[in-house]
């Protein structure tokens, strides 16, 4: 057919027939795969085999079933063991193909997580009939992707569970100059059974949950003004929904990981959460901190919005004074004109006060001129670019609602994937 069609119409039409090709090899494909698959059954004397119960599972019968293959369907048919005392039943061969409970062969799920933590999970079902010319369900696409990415989540789990055991091998390699790490959160909107008894903002019940991320990166060089450049492609991040404690493990495991310990600067970047600070405390000691000097800028910004409401020209007066301190990283002397605001309103009295204890209590972390000398970013945009890049472009799309198992999947998978580190997986799954 393929081969007649141009001389029959008279006209080329390469996509017709290049897909015609495809498919045609397809099915020749799925055939010769099908025969393959074929296992014979088991010779008399290797009809029993042990079971996880300890007790011997009989040889019964073969049973074939399907599987949808980087060519298309295909079939395998393969021995089929009972246990007749736990009565579980077995396929050593589906363990050995690495099709245990899944109608996919090992090459169309790597596909399926690749489409499924790179955009929505029916738009990867798009691009597997487009580019791969697979049939499958949106289904079919999120099941698999989440489920890998499951099992990464799981083995990273297991990793840092034994990073927390045992001294962190030393990871040999070049000295880096400076290693920094930037932290963030940024809400993702999930369904109602995970927001129970969690307050939201302004009262409202909670729609959002937060996913805490890290990212790492270094830096050798600065531009002429004397400006930060991070070292291309050396970014990795960390991301998942779980509490700061958890999270704290996480991050400083990626850090260990990328030479935390032969790094000659160690910094560490976040607004000023809390939450960010405790991590450092605990797993970054002695690392350079530093307040994003936008946060820090916009703390002002918000102080100075009430204590002239609407009165924008005495908003900027008030801001060139008080930001050109901050900026010059004079963090007493604007504390102490914070302090000497004299106002007699109570709300404003009390923001006065916060704002004036947020630069207190941070004060070490804004020497930026001390930072800036010594080539240093003063502000997070990595970690803020990569909220965007690692999850906002994937998990707030409208009309998405996470569970937190499923966003803590997929973001372990996408990460994976960013990370360079798919194939590390892959392979020792293979392994
Ligand atoms: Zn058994």
């Amino acid at each position: 057919m393929v081969f007649s069609a141009p001389h029959k119409t008279g006209r080329w039409e390469l996509e017709a027939l290049e897909m015609a090709m495809r498919a045609a090899l397809h099915r020749a494909g799925a055939a010769a795969l099908s025969q393959l698959l074929q296992f014979p059954a088991p010779a008399s004397h290797q009809r029993n085999i042990p079971c996880a119960c300890g007790h011997q599972a009989r040889y019964r019968e073969l049973r074939s079933k399907p599987i949808l293959t980087a060519v298309g369907p295909a079939e395998t048919s393969r021995p089929y063991y009972l246990c007749p005392d736990c009565h579980n039943g077995q396929f050593p061969a589906d363990v050995e193909l690495d099709i245990v409970n899944t109608e996919f062969s090992p090459g169309v799920r790597r596909m399926l997580a690749l489409v499924g933590q790179q955009a929505p999970f029916d738009r990867g079902r798009q691009q597997i009939q487009l580019l791969a010319d697979l049939e499958v369900t949106t289904k079919n696409v999120e099941r698999t992707a989440e489920g890998i990415g499951q099992d990464i989540a799981v083995s990273e789990k297991a990793e840092i569970q034994r990073a927390k055991q045992l001294d962190l091998p030393i990871v040999l390699g070049k000295p880096i100059p400076i290693l920094c790490v930037q932290i963030d959160a940024t809400g993702i909107p999930v369904v109602k059974k995970e927001t129970v008894g969690r307050q939201g903002k302004d009262g409202h019940p909670a729609r959002h949950r937060d996913v805490k991320v890290g990212c790492v990166f270094t830096q050798t060089t600065w531009n002429a003004e004397g400006y930060a450049i991070r070292d291309p492609d050396s970014t990795t991040y960390v991301a998942a929904i779980e509490t700061a404690e958890e999270f704290g493990k996480r991050i400083y495991l990626e850090a260990w990981k990328r030479g935390w310990s032969r790094a000659a600067k160690k910094v560490v970047i976040g607004d000023g959460a809390e939450w960010i600070w405790s991590i450092v405390a605990l797993y970054f000691p002695g690392a350079i901190q530093i307040v994003d000097l936008y946060h820090a800028r916009q703390h002002l910004w918000d102080l100075v919005r009430k204590l002239y409401l609407n009165q924008e020209a005495e908003q900027r007066r008030w801001m060139m004074v008080h930001q050109d301190m901050l900026d010059k990283g004079k963090i007493e002397d604007l504390v102490a004109a914070l302090r000497s605001i004299d106002s007699s309103h109570p709300e404003l009295a009390e923001a006065v006060r916060t704002t004036a204890h947020y630069f207190q209590a941070n004060a070490a972390r804004m020497r930026y001129p001390e930072f800036r000398s010594q080539h240093l970013f003063v502000g997070s945009g990595v970690i803020e670019a990569g909220c965007k890049t690692v999850i906002g472009s994937r998990c707030k799309l409208s009309g998405m609602f996470w569970t937190a198992r499923a966003a803590n999947a997929i973001l372990a998978l996408r990460c994976c994937q960013l990370n360079g580190r798919f194939e590390d997986y892959w392979e020792a799954r293979r392994a």
